[in-house]
């Protein structure tokens, strides 16, 4: 089953509103099994309402309106929606008593505007408004010889809520067939989006039934994979995303570092408990990044030690006992630096793995030998020292996350 959403308000259409209505309505959708596979934006004119219903009607069997159901001038959603569909508006009178009783009540005298809003659509069931004046409408109809439920809902988000949950959700499952919903997310760190397709276009375009996405997502270094699935029943939801799932797992093998949607420092932390290890870091570019999201999982004490923001060559000395004559012969930001902040703070703190990150977060700071985006990173376990060093590209931010990212999965690729 297919749908369209249609986010209806000039307000949308600048920099200073966005439509978040419609993440919850998707995501009760699929629950029911329902694919949106539009949204729409319409600022509060007429014609574009009519139009994009029209539209929304043509291409989708379920089409929510939402916004537009106030008693201003520019609250166009009723008769915009009833022209799309060919039908006459009426006044419920038996609605405009109940607004008139709700204002009087308040004590206010209800102004004349809001009489607009016991304006119905032929042949629309009312839906009732627990939080504000605005009452929604509730169409199953015919359109282009299809059988099309169509529902306007209020703008206001809590006022939208209410009334899905209370008045759409119990009529969308009793026509809809039972649907239940099985959902996976795997996740990848350091790798591109492009190559994480092209790997895994051939293995999930042959499970139709499994929507999966492919989202890099907010923060960089990391790929989501969502798998998602609606069967009539929950095992063989389960079942189908599962079989994608491993399909997936033994392409990528180590490449996938949570299957079950935890984070790389929560994973990292959890090998690192596993093996009754402890961890302390020597962070110079990150500034405490590292430790922030390592002290950021609950729990962390007992494998996370603590550590040391060295950012001055002085503190490099003497907190990570780094020699003078190293960071005088290298650089701050070089391997070798790298390689004797992780052996120094692991020294110090007698953890049995330590960390040393030194780099460049620019966007100053930078040189022809030594660019922006260099960074080095160190883990060593008292026996030997794996040192790896990157470019990475982007601003300060983006720098510093995808050092902190490859830190920890240098952790886990070391103890898994
Ligand atoms: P009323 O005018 O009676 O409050 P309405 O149905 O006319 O109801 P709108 O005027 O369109 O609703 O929207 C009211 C407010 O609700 C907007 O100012 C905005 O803050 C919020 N809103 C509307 N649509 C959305 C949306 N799609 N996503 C998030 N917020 C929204
Ligand atoms: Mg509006």
């Amino acid at each position: 089953m297919l749908s369209e959403i249609i986010a209806v308000g000039s307000e949308l259409l600048t920099p200073y509103r966005q439509d978040t209505n419609s993440l919850f309505l998707t995501e009760q959708l699929n629950n029911l099994g329902v694919r949106v596979i539009f949204k729409t934006i319409v600022g509060d004119r007429r014609p574009h309402l009519v139009q994009a219903a029209r539209q929304a009607l043509e291409r989708t069997d379920i089409v929510i309106v939402m916004g537009g159901l106030g008693p201003t001038e520019d609250d166009l959603t009723r008769e915009s929606v009833a022209s799309a569909i060919g039908v006459s508006i009426k006044r419920d009178t038996e609605l405009l008593t109940t607004l008139y009783k709700r204002f009087a009540e308040r004590r206010i005298t209800m102004p004349e505007n809001n009489a607009k809003q016991s304006d119905v659509i032929e042949g629309a069931e009312i839906l009732l408004n627990a939080q504000g004046t605005a009452p929604g409408q509730w169409l199953d109809i015919v359109f282009g010889g299809h059988r099309k439920l169509l529902m306007l809902l209020p703008g206001p988000p809590a006022e939208m809520k209410a009334m899905f949950t209370n008045e759409c959700l119990p009529r969308l499952r009793s026509i809809l067939p039972e649907r239940h919903i099985a959902y996976r997310v795997l996740k990848m760190a350091l790798l591109p989006e492009s190559q994480v397709d092209a790997r895994l276009a051939p293995i999930y375009t042959r499970y139709k039934d499994v929507e999966t996405t492919i989202l890099a997502v907010t923060h960089p270094g990391e790929i989501q994979l969502h798998l998602l699935c609606a069967k009539p029943t929950q095992a063989v939801a389960q079942a189908r995303v599962n079989e994608l799932a491993s399909k997936i797992e033994e392409e990528m093998d180590e490449l996938i570092y949570s299957a079950q949607n935890e984070t790389l420092e929560q994973i990292a932390l959890y090998y690192l408990e596993m093996r009754g290890a402890t961890l302390a870091v020597a962070e110079s570019c990150t500034g405490g990044l590292l430790s922030q999201r390592l002290t950021s999982v609950s729990g962390s004490s007992r494998s996370f030690l603590g550590g040391a923001i060295v950012y001055s060559n002085a503190l490099k000395t003497d907190f990570a006992d780094v020699p003078e004559e190293l960071i005088e012969e290298h650089g701050a930001v070089s391997a070798a630096v790298a390689e004797a902040l992780a052996n120094g703070i692991r020294r110090r703190t007698q953890a049995t793995f330590g960390i040393g990150i030194t780099g460049i977060a620019g966007p100053t700071g930078g040189s022809e030998e030594k660019p922006v985006g260099l960074v080095y990173i160190a883990l060593s376990d008292g026996q030997r020292t794996d040192v790896v060093e990157r470019r990475f590209t982007g601003d300060r931010e983006r720098v510093r996350w995808w050092a902190t990212q490859l830190a920890l999965d240098m952790i886990r690729r070391k103890l898994m």
